[in-house]
């Protein structure tokens, strides 16, 4: 055998034909208005989504700080519903079940905007999970109920410890609260605890309150650092508890 013959392996044969299959339904599917950087982005993947709506998906799930950003854009732009305030209670009427589910009123069922609408902002959502009328259609999409950046910014907010690689190259691998180097076992944080958040700011206008799920309020810490601000935070909730009548 030659120096330089490489064994085409199996996994890569069948990476290459499942991405000339791809390709093919991409391009077939492709309207002509589609926003260059998702498309430049699905090009790169090494497995490439074969519709606009996964390349769509794909893209905002690679950038989610970006998508919590517009996410909590979208949010400011829709404002606090008149005459919403932020309760616990029922799923089923689409309440959190506890604080440290962020607010979304356009899940509860009396301030819903309906069919073509985003549960999580409230804007309008257009073709394939997006929140321009890059399209011009004029209407939104009556069959859409989410925008993709949204979505991926849902699950940030919901489970930000899913996120811990980008986080912490955010900061550039320095312990927010030490700012010595991040070890592998480094833990996500909320510098406000959440349950804060719902004791003190609760009755913030509804856009600022998903700052406290978002970058604004997310860091890295080491987790001996962590335990130490977590055991704090624990004295603290507990002489609250006690100084209530
Ligand atoms: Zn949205």
């Amino acid at each position: 055998m030659e120096a330089d013959a490489r064994p085409v392996s199996k996994a890569s044969a069948w990476r290459e034909a499942r991405n000339v299959a791809a390709r093919a339904r991409l391009d077939r599917a492709l309207p002509d208005i589609f926003p260059p950087l998702v498309l430049r982005h699905a090009l790169a993947q090494p497995l490439l989504p074969p519709t606009p709506r996964l390349a769509v998906e794909s893209y905002w799930r690679v950038h989610v700080l970006r998508a919590d950003r517009l996410a909590r854009g979208l949010a400011a732009r829709s404002g606090t519903p008149e005459g919403w305030t932020w309760r616990l209670g029922a799923a089923e009427e689409g309440l959190g079940m506890g604080f440290r589910v962020p607010p979304a009123p356009f899940r509860e069922r009396a301030f819903a905007r309906g069919k073509g609408h985003c549960c999580v902002c409230g804007q309008p959502v257009y073709r394939f999970g997006w929140h321009v009328d890059l399209w011009g259609a004029g209407a939104p999409n009556r069959n859409a109920g989410w925008h993709a950046a949204c979505v991926a910014a849902w699950k940030l907010w919901n489970a930000a410890s899913d996120h811990v690689r980008i986080l912490k190259a955010r900061q550039r691998h320095r312990c927010a609260e030490t700012g010595k180097r991040l070890l592998r076992t480094a833990e996500v944080d909320h510098r406000v605890p959440l349950y804060r958040v719902w004791r003190e700011h609760r009755t913030a206008p509804w856009p600022v309150l998903l700052g406290y799920w978002g970058l604004p309020n997310l860091q890295v810490v080491n987790r001996t650092a962590h335990a130490g601000k977590c055991a704090l935070e624990a004295g603290e909730r507990a002489s609250h508890r006690r100084a209530l009548p």
